[in-house]
């Protein structure tokens, strides 16, 4: 059943077109990423759109193959969850997020950031929160700097152990953010019944708002509206991803929305480039 909805949900995701042989190649890199310590996570901006202050950071996975270059997550994630290497990948993933994220935190500039990490409906095993709490205790970080993004998938077979999951990872005080937001088959349903505190606007309602058809850029702004008008309700902050334009940007903040992380911020960055770019202590 986890298997037909996982391939159910990558329908339109490019690496379908892989072949076996690609399969088994990537899973080859991933097991070698594990042992040799090739997986990275890069960082992208969240930045507040009234003000242009940055609140966060999303962690996104990237596998630096010494011979390959950088592998991307849409490649490598079906293939661990299909392998069950997932559950390792997300502790790696984890533990370079929060570790990093502690070390932003000796920045003035950046020391109420978050860091926003994308887990699969596989990682939700017992032990997750226990473990979130534990990586967050062990960098003396508050847990409101963790935020927890799933996606539509994890929530939609409603399976209780999830649930019991998702809601002490909330007691214990990280935010959850729902990503991908409207693009799956009952997005609204599932903000009064899970502990959800962000919105993450999909990016295909992002661009449809700049759509060279005037009605589809009408009919998607006024969708983006009603979202955060609804999530605003809901008490959910909302988020636009993909945001790629100056005017995208300012439609968005003029529909409503809080926050907008794209390219026409910054693209996702390694740490150092990060700290490079942001992290300057200010001149006196
Ligand atoms: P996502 O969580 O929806 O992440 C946003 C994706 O959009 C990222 O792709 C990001 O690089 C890309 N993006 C950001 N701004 C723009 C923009 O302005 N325009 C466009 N066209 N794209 C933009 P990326 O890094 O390739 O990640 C792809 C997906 O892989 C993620 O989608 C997420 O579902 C998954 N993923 C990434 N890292 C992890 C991870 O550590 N664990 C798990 N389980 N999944 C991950
Ligand atoms: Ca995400
Ligand atoms: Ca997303
Ligand atoms: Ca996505």
């Amino acid at each position: 059943r986890k298997r037909a909805g996982r391939n159910g949900a990558h329908i339109f995701d490019p690496s379908m077109l892989d072949d076996t042989i690609h399969r088994s190649e990537i899973e080859s890199h991933i097991e070698q990423a594990l042992k040799h310590d090739w997986f990275e996570v890069h960082f992208q901006p969240i930045h507040d759109l009234a003000t242009g202050s940055i609140q966060g950071f999303e962690a996104l996975l990237r596998l630096r193959h010494p011979q390959k270059g950088l592998i991307s997550p849409a490649a490598v994630i079906p293939v661990a969850e299909e392998t069950g290497m997932i559950g390792r990948i997300g502790a790696v993933v984890l533990d370079k997020a929060v570790a990093q994220l502690a070390r932003l935190s000796t920045f003035p500039s950046l020391e109420h950031a978050y860091v926003a990490v994308n887990f699969s409906a596989l990682q939700f095993d017992p032990g997750l929160s226990a473990r979130i709490a534990a990586v967050i205790s062990h960098h003396g970080l508050q847990p409101h700097r963790l935020v927890v993004e799933i996606t539509e998938a994890v929530l939609m077979e409603d399976n209780p152990q999830i649930r019991a999951t998702l809601e002490e990872i909330a007691r214990f005080g990280c935010r959850i953010a729902l990503d991908d937001f409207g693009t799956g088959y009952s997005s609204l349903n599932y903000l009064n019944r899970f502990p959800v505190n962000i919105v993450k606007i999909d990016r295909s309602f992002v661009s449809a708002s700049a759509d060279p058809s005037p009605s589809v850029a009408f009919k998607s702004r006024l969708l983006i509206e009603g979202i955060t008008m609804i999530s605003h309700k809901m008490d959910c902050q909302v988020i636009a991803e993909g945001v790629e334009t100056e005017a995208q940007a300012r439609t968005l903040a003029e529909a409503g929305v809080n926050f907008g992380q794209g390219y026409h911020f910054a693209r996702p960055m390694p740490f150092e480039t990060l700290l490079e770019r942001f992290a300057t202590p200010a001149v006196a």
